[in-house]
């Protein structure tokens, strides 16, 4: 049995595992896909302090490693199902079956797709929600880049490296995105915007060839046609992933689920961190910063459980 499973293996996920292994507590951190999580996919980080810019595979992989260097163990795996109500928290992976004394759930959230019909045919086919993977695949193409917050204007920003042209597609006419991308974008004359739009559909024989638009101010329908391959790229936000927790934990109306500050569900001895956890900002700062809250508090909870004090608040 381990002191503490991570599930998640993203910046939450990765500072947890390494404030439990620095506590030498026995860490597993269980990740599905690549160590680093949903931030390997990001592109150009400028706001993580003491680094001045930084891709997200590179930030991801320095947070494994030195989860790594003090102790943390990481598999590969997809978590199944889980019991978490008892003492002995017990999880079931598609490869193994793993216990644990406390538990952090730290598996962030999914791109949330448009809905549109076509959308999920299409993805890897010309629809992507990853500019990072799929980026390099439109060199000298055109780009529509749907949504208007910070993602949405931060690859567009990336992919304008490899692209001829990227088209921002928002539902309103102003962007959600922070006031710095904003003007990086629209100071950039190979970037336009399409305002006040909504994909209708997607189209397409092998690859998408055709994207259906419509203003939603004036109900004008538009046809995106080009005898040349042109790519989505969906950053709409995203979905918590939660499911396998609800029956268990506390869980928001939009599906996160409801700590306290210390991190702590409604469950002792279970605790959530990162974009997983109902909260208004989700930055990678706050959800390193969760990691680190629910670490300590995890090891407390088994301190105070096996009748040691816990080292961190010992008085002088
Ligand atoms: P977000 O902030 O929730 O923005 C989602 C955008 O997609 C909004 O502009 C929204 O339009 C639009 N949208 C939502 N649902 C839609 C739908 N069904 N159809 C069409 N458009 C839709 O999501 P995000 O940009 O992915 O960012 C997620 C979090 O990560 C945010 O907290 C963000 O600040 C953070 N982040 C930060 C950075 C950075 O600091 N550099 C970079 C990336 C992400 P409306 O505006 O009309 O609602």
């Amino acid at each position: 049995m381990y002191d503490i499973i991570i599930i998640g293996g993203g910046p939450a996920g990765l500072t947890a595992g390494l404030y439990a292994a620095r506590a030498k507590k026995d860490t597993l951190i269980i990740e599905k896909g690549i160590e680093g999580g949903q931030v390997t996919e990001t592109t150009g980080i400028e706001n993580y302090p003491g680094i001045d810019k930084i891709d997200g595979t590179d930030l991801g992989k320095k947070m494994a490693d030195q989860a790594k260097k003090f102790g943390a163990k990481i598999v590969m795996d997809e978590v199944d199902s889980v019991d978490l109500t008892g003492e002995v928290k017990k999880i079931k992976g598609f490869m193994d079956e793993y216990e644990a004394k406390a538990v952090i759930i730290a598996t962030g959230a999914n791109p949330r797709p448009i809905g549109a019909p076509g959308e999920k045919e299409f993805k890897g086919r010309g629809v992507s929600y990853c500019s990072l993977c799929d980026a390099a695949f439109y060199e000298g193409q055109d780009v529509y880049v749907i949504g208007g917050g910070d993602s949405a204007v931060q690859e567009a920003l990336f992919i304008i490296n490899f692209a001829k042209k990227v088209y921002i597609v928002h539902r309103r006419d102003e962007l959600r995105a922070s006031k710095d991308l904003q003007e990086k974008a629209f100071n950039n004359d190979r970037i336009e915007f399409i305002w006040n739009s909504e994909v209708v559909e997607i189209k397409g024989e092998k690859i998408v060839d055709e994207m259906i638009l419509k203003n939603n101010q004036t109900g004008e329908v538009k046809s995106i046609k080009s005898d040349n391959p042109f790519g989505i790229f969906v950053f709409i936000g995203y979905v918590p992933n939660t499911d396998i927790y609800k029956d268990q934990i506390n869980i928001s109306d939009e599906k996160y689920i409801i700590t306290d500050d210390e991190m702590r569900t409604n469950l002792p001895g279970v605790f959530a961190a990162g974009d997983i956890r109902q909260k208004t900002v989700r930055q990678i700062i706050n959800a390193a910063g969760d990691g680190a809250i629910a670490s300590i508090n995890a090891q407390k909870y088994i301190d105070e459980a096996e009748g040691n004090l816990y080292e961190g608040f010992k008085e002088e």
